[in-house]
């Protein structure tokens, strides 16, 4: 087990956004978090990365409790969040913005190595190596994103909706990019509006509603749960 979240409570105030939650990932999965809006996802994946800290409940990654961490120790631990919309720095280069990620000693020291690999996986940030990354496409920049928190060889990679505003061509590309980076023993855990190609990858998904789990099971499984086709995706 590579991630373990056990009885997690968070709070924006008095508000609680989480209650309660319990749940796993196992080294080389892909893990999908579905939820409508509002149901706790990114509070869930800023708590893990650091950004926000929990009332209650413990975080285990890797063997070491992450849970009272900041949030440039537990990237150190290994885990990298790409938020939702991106944030690059739009006035550098893709690849200033690249080699910025290559956050800690390790991944400095590799950093020659990680940026071929990730060129790699990328061929389009290659080609468009010395444009500013804030002119470039929406598709460009989620990709660029997410080669920016490989940059720091990761064991899990939060992404958060990365296919948001994406033209329907890109989503299929940026989900198979998903499963490329899985294959290569990153383990993933994916937040997702478009939940029918996020499932349809995954190995394990859960179904947050209000900020509790209410169903779990594999990718298969939920796809096929009565529940979530008549609420998330739209088949009666
Ligand atoms: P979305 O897909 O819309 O981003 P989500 O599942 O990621 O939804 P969260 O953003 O985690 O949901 O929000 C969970 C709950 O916490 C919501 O009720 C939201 O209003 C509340 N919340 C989120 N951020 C804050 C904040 N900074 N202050 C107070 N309440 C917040």
């Amino acid at each position: 087990m590579l991630l373990q979240v056990e009885h997690l409570d968070v709070f924006y105030g008095d508000v609680q956004a989480i209650w309660d939650m319990s749940f796993h990932v196992n080294q080389g999965e892909i893990v999908t978090l579905v939820g409508a809006n509002g149901a706790g996802k990114t509070t869930l994946l800023k708590t893990l990365s650091g950004l926000l800290q929990p009332r209650g409940g413990t975080i285990t990654f890797d063997g070491v409790v992450t849970s009272s961490k900041k949030p440039h120790d537990i990237v150190a631990e290994g885990i990298v969040h790409i938020p939702e919309g991106r944030q690059l720095w739009s006035n550098m280069s893709v690849i200033e913005n690249l080699e910025l990620g290559a956050y800690g000693k390790e991944a400095r020291k590799h950093s020659k190595e990680t940026l071929d690999w990730v060129m790699q996986l990328f061929p389009r940030l290659q080609e468009r190596r010395h444009q500013k990354a804030g002119t470039m496409s929406g598709g460009e920049q989620q990709m660029c994103a997410i080669g920016r928190g490989l940059m720091s060889r990761p064991k899990l990679l939060m992404l958060d909706e990365p296919s948001l505003g994406l033209a329907p061509k890109l989503v299929g590309e940026v989900f198979e990019i998903i499963q490329q980076i899985a294959k290569q023993g990153v383990t993933i855990l994916l937040v997702e509006q478009n939940i029918h190609h996020a499932l349809q990858i995954s190995d394990r998904g859960y179904v947050l509603e209000t900020g509790r789990i209410i169903l779990d099971g594999t990718g298969k499984e939920l796809l096929a749960n009565e529940h979530v086709k008549e609420a998330y995706l739209g088949i009666a």
